[in-house]
This record gives C-alpha cells, sequence and structure tokens, in this order.
C-alpha cells in the first residue's frame, strides 16, 4: 500500500508543467503560458494588477493556457506574472520574472496635429460611443472557444503598412498604426481568419463598415474599410467565408484592409498573434 503511494506521488510530481512562450517580450506583442497539471481547480494569472483566466487547452488533458497581451505602451521594465491555483483545497502560487522590451517600430512624422482635425459635436460623440460600445465587446471574454485548427490570414496580398508605426508629431509619440494594412482594391474577397463569432457589423466613423468577430476566450479580430458586409451581428462564421469585401470607407485615403487583433481588451501585434496561437494552440 505504501509503495503504491510513492509511486503515485512521484507520478504526481513529474506531470507539473508551467511554460511560457518567452520571458522576454516586445511591447504590443502576446505571451503563451501552459499549465499541465492533474487535479486543480480555478487557475489564474495576474499581470501588473490585471487578472486573467487560464482556459483548458482543447484536445490536451489536464492542461491550460492562458494569453497576457502587453500594451503598446507598457512601461520598458521587468515584471512579474503570479501564476495561481488550487490544489488540494489549497491555493498555490507561482512567480514568472518577466521583461518587457522595446519593439523597435519604425515611426512616421505626422505634419497635421491630428487634435487640430476638428471634429463636430455630432461626430466627436458618434465616435466616442463607438469607442465605448467595442471596448465593452473587446473586454468581454467569451468561455467557448470558436476556433478549430490553426488560422490564416484575411488576405494574401502585400502588406503596405505594418503595425505598430509611431505617429510623430512635434517630436512626441501621438499615436501608432493599430492594425496591419494590406493592399486591397475596391471588392477583393476578405477572409475570416478562424471560426468565430460576428460582433461587430456596421459602419464607423474611423473605421467605415467594420466586421469584428469573436473567435473566444478573449480573442478578436478586426476587418475595417469594407465596402460589402456579408454577415451581421450575431452570425457564426467559418474559417475562410467571405466576411465582405475590402473598401475605402472611413476616414482613409485610399482602399486598402486595415486587419486589427484584440485579446483580452489590449491591441496587439496581429501577425505575431497568429504565429503565437498557431504554434501553441
Ligand atoms: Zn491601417
Amino acid at each position: 500500500m505504501k509503495k503504491i503511494f510513492i509511486l503515485l506521488f512521484i507520478i504526481n510530481q513529474l506531470i507539473f508543467a508551467l511554460e511560457i512562450s518567452s520571458k522576454k517580450v516586445e511591447n504590443a506583442n502576446t505571451l503563451f503560458l501552459k499549465i499541465v497539471k492533474e487535479n486543480i481547480k480555478d487557475p489564474k494569472l495576474t499581470f501588473d494588477s490585471h487578472n486573467i483566466n487560464f482556459f483548458k487547452l482543447p484536445n490536451k488533458k489536464d492542461s491550460y493556457y492562458a494569453l497576457v497581451p502587453i500594451s503598446y505602451y507598457k512601461d520598458l521594465k521587468k515584471y512579474k506574472i503570479i501564476i495561481s491555483y488550487i490544489e488540494n483545497k489549497k491555493k498555490v502560487f507561482k512567480g514568472i520574472p518577466i521583461e518587457v522590451i522595446d519593439g523597435k517600430y519604425k515611426s512616421e512624422v505626422i505634419n497635421v496635429d491630428s487634435s487640430k482635425v476638428i471634429l463636430s459635436e455630432k461626430n466627436k460623440k458618434r465616435v466616442s460611443q463607438e469607442y465605448k460600445e467595442a471596448m465593452k465587446i473587446y473586454n468581454t471574454t467569451t468561455e467557448t472557444l470558436y476556433i478549430s485548427d490553426k488560422f490564416i490570414y484575411p488576405l494574401e496580398t502585400k502588406i503596405t503598412s505594418d503595425f505598430g508605426k509611431k505617429r510623430v508629431y512635434n517630436g512626441s509619440l501621438k499615436s501608432y498604426h493599430s492594425g496591419t494594412d494590406y493592399r486591397a482594391k475596391v471588392g477583393t474577397k476578405i477572409k475570416a481568419i478562424n471560426n468565430g463569432k460576428v460582433v461587430i457589423a456596421k459602419n464607423r466613423f474611423y473605421a467605415g463598415n467594420s466586421i469584428v468577430l469573436d473567435h473566444g476566450n478573449g480573442i478578436y479580430s478586426g476587418y475595417y474599410h469594407l465596402s460589402k458586409m456579408n454577415y451581421k451581428e450575431g452570425d457564426l462564421v467559418k474559417k475562410g467565408d467571405i466576411i465582405g469585401l475590402s473598401g475605402s470607407t472611413g476616414r482613409v485615403t485610399g482602399p486598402h484592409l486595415h486587419f486589427s487583433f484584440r485579446i483580452h481588451g489590449i491591441q496587439v501585434d496581429p501577425l505575431q498573434a497568429i504565429d503565437l496561437l498557431n504554434n501553441n494552440l
């Protein structure tokens, strides 16, 4: 009896694993964490006073994953991610040190001060309402993970503007490019990058005709400036479905696709996020 007990104990210790995709992460990139452990409950983590839940890793026993999105504006320094879970009715804590490093995004100098482009009171109100409405959605974490298999790209054309390009005015950082731009003449078919639920399908002031997909577990992708939207809010789409056609609606200088990604409400580099998810999920 005693022997069996000891053996089980050893096995139990052996199957514990805690993995992190990297201990150094660039601003606006995302980290992937994984726990493999039997008989634990309520795994979660805290990063810089934000609480993030772990979710069950699809098709893997006793495995949980969490995504930690790093904001573009996060201070470049060392942090500690605190992981906790319940085991044998006791709360267990583990700390992982990480460092946020400079993504070294290129910058572009803006000659017109965007704050001097006056919006009418009506448009100001519209923009602020659209922002609030979208943030409420992005900060909602859907328990269901809709995705199946690897992510694809919305287009295979040339990237005309990278994510993260700094917009500098009078020597100070004013904003940054919040997505990846793809070359797309009006009417180009845009694909859903994975299965998801349409949570935004409407015309917005800056983004024009916009489709946002909820992929579950706090993962959202956005497709902006469309000339046509093929789905409405609440629709379920499958990976590769043509969600709409590209265009130049909203505040743009020419037709293109602006493709964006949010994780737990934080805007992140879409291509790094896709790569990370495809390598780990
Ligand atoms: Zn863009």
